[in-house]
């Protein structure tokens, strides 16, 4: 296997599957599977969720919403998401535990990064949720930043295209995808990956991201085995 512990993002909107909103269950039912199958090979797996099929506090702030308040619903949205993908992997029957930067202590665990080291070293799966905990970031900046935490081998950002392309892939049909790109050539070329406080924390830390398409069976297992898939950013 490449990797031995790996930090999963998954958007929030990748749940909606063909939805306009909220969640999927027939996505949630696959996405789980996929994880599991990775889990069974004995890979440590973080995962941080989105909750944009839910809320996003830009969104209210467009409306005239407080941005806080509004981000604030958006953290809650993720832990939503997270309640969501447990119980999925554990009609998959895969131990999992859910740590919330925010403390919900009936419902979920707080963040203790000890405790979950512990859970991935057990063979659990963690799922953080409520991002930071603070507004004005994303859950992509939560993802890097517990991946880094937790000492994460690789960020995998699951997506629904399978890698980084020169332009747009949905609207080009000559998009080029790079097989890997460093982080200094992303933002010279100006390609988006993730909002830039995510990503120079990524590059100061030296930790690579791989975007792929998690859309398509068996790709999460066939990228921790090894198998070229997706785009590698590396310093
Ligand atoms: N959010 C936040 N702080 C964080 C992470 C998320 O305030 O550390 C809020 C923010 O309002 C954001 C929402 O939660 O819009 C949902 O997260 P995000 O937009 O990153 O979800 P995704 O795009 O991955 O579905």
């Amino acid at each position: 296997m490449q990797y031995k512990r790996i930090l999963l993002k998954l958007s929030g909107e990748a749940l909606m599957g063909e939805r306009q909103y909220g969640i999927d269950p027939k996505r949630l039912a696959e996405y789980a599977k996929e994880i599991k199958q990775v889990v069974e090979k004995g890979i440590e797996v973080a995962i941080v969720i989105g909750g944009g099929n839910i809320f996003r506090g830009v969104a209210g702030a467009a409306n005239g919403m407080d941005r806080v308040q509004g981000d604030h619903m958006g953290m809650l949205a993720t832990c939503i998401n997270g309640l969501a993908l447990q119980s999925a992997l554990e009609d998959e029957n895969v131990h999992t535990r859910l740590q919330t930067a925010l403390e919900i202590k009936e419902v979920a665990e707080p963040y203790i990064k000890r405790k979950a080291i512990r859970h991935l070293e057990k063979g659990r799966v963690v799922i953080f949720g409520a991002g930071t905990g603070n507004p004005y970031f994303t859950t992509d900046t939560a993802a890097v930043l517990r991946a880094i935490e937790i000492d994460a081998d690789a960020i995998l950002k699951g997506t629904r295209v399978n890698g980084i392309y020169n332009t747009d892939p949905e609207k080009d049909k000559n998009a080029v995808k790079f097989e890997t790109i460093t982080f200094k050539d992303v933002i010279a070329k100006g390609l988006k990956v993730m909002d830039m406080t995510a990503f120079t924390l990524s590059e100061e830390n030296n930790l690579p991201i791989i975007v792929f398409d998690m859309n398509t069976n068996g790709n999460l297992l066939k990228l921790v085995s090894g198998e070229k898939i997706g785009t590698i950013v590396d310093n």
